[in-house]
């Protein structure tokens, strides 16, 4: 029986996208060879690759003048991967301290530059998304950075702050690809893929042409973007298989789901039914601002930790994996990316129903 995984990521993957590896695992194509197996300058292998670029450049609506880039070292590596390659006018960069990767992403590139933290949310255990006044924007900072979908907290951006000319830079980690985005908003966004996008191992950054070749001297070569989008991002071995898998979950999202609108409405309909049952429940609680509220990601709380964990065992027990919620929170973590199906929203709340009239 496969289980409804709610976990923060590595996340569940569509079904349809596993069973069509599994058909390709000895024989790709006609090749001979199972994807992981072939070598990443094949013919064959270009296809799957620049295949994977093309439905991402075509799902997300990205202008020509962005490059897309298929990197290792997840999002963590972009936290210094970003200071290193636009940090390179007046060396300063804003950021919203919405939550612990924000915060990671403040601290990492303050070793490389004079960060400013513009707005937090840590006043309230970054249960909102703090308000901005563009007054207090660093006029000639080198970027300005937000975590647009905070996974361990449960809160969004529903708006974009307006940085004028200072390029916005997002980690979309765990929202990319669960709703229509206009691109040319920002100057660079990144992900680690195994939120939305498909398996661990590959992080994809979408960058505007005009922010590459501009990294410090000290840069290593593996760090510097435009080593990467010269090479058409094969100046190494990329994660093949992994990229393998995102094109496939890619066009899972075009060809079954219809694209970003329909999944939006999809997330919009699945986080309902959970947040709904939330609002009316006299055990449990969502933990955020509502007007802040993610579509990925829900934690909540019984307010009695040892109810929580018994929560925890039954529901695992009952095959709703890794719902404990992050150490920094407690209580539990409802992670419903895109492959996440809507009977496993309905099959949730009848579980948490059934818990609380049972615990009374
Ligand atoms: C998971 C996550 C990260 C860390 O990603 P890695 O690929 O493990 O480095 C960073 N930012 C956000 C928003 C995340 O959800």
């Amino acid at each position: 029986m496969r289980v409804y995984n709610f976990s923060a990521g590595p996340s569940m993957l569509p079904e349809s996208v596993l069973a069509k590896a599994a058909s390709e695992m000895l024989d790709y194509n006609g090749s001979g060879q199972s994807v992981m197996e072939m070598s990443h300058r094949s013919r064959v292998y270009e296809e799957i690759i620049n295949g994977c670029e093309s439905v991402l450049r075509e799902v997300l609506s990205i202008p020509d003048n962005y490059k897309v880039l298929f990197l290792q070292g997840g999002a963590s590596s972009q936290f210094s991967m970003i200071p290193l390659n636009l940090m390179n006018g007046s060396g300063k960069a804003d950021f919203v301290i919405s939550g612990m990767w924000a915060k990671k992403a403040y601290a990492e590139a303050s070793r490389y530059g004079s960060c400013k933290a513009v707005a937090s949310s840590a006043d309230k255990t970054f249960t909102y998304i703090p308000k901005l006044d563009p007054d207090t924007f660093t006029k000639d900072a080198d970027y300005f950075h937000i975590c647009h979908n905070n996974t361990i907290y449960g809160t969004r951006f529903t708006e974009l702050p307006d940085t004028g000319n200072v390029p916005l830079v997002a980690d979309m980690s765990s929202d990319i690809l669960s709703a229509p985005i206009d691109v040319s908003k920002f100057g660079l966004i990144y992900a680690g893929a195994q939120k939305n996008m498909g398996p661990a191992g590959l992080t994809v950054v979408i960058i505007r042409e005009d922010l590459i070749g501009h990294a410090r001297d000290i840069t290593p070569t593996m760090m510097d973007y435009k080593i990467h989008a010269e090479n058409g991002s094969m100046y190494n071995t990329p994660p093949c298989y992994s990229i393998y898998i995102c094109k496939l979950v890619l066009e899972w999202l075009r060809d079954e789901i219809g694209g970003l609108e329909k999944m939006k409405e999809l997330n919009e309909r699945k986080a309902g039914i959970l947040y709904s049952f939330l609002d009316s429940s006299s055990m449990f609680k969502g933990t955020v601002e509502k007007a802040d509220r993610s579509l990925m990601n829900i934690p909540f709380v019984t307010g009695n930790e040892e109810l929580d964990k018994k929560f925890c065992k039954q529901s695992e027990a009952a095959g709703f994996v890794n719902l404990k919620g992050h150490r920094s929170v407690g209580g539990m973590r409802a992670s419903i990316y895109n492959a996440m199906p809507e009977q496993g929203l309905k099959d949730l709340v009848a579980f948490m129903k059934k818990f609380e009239e049972e615990n009374k």
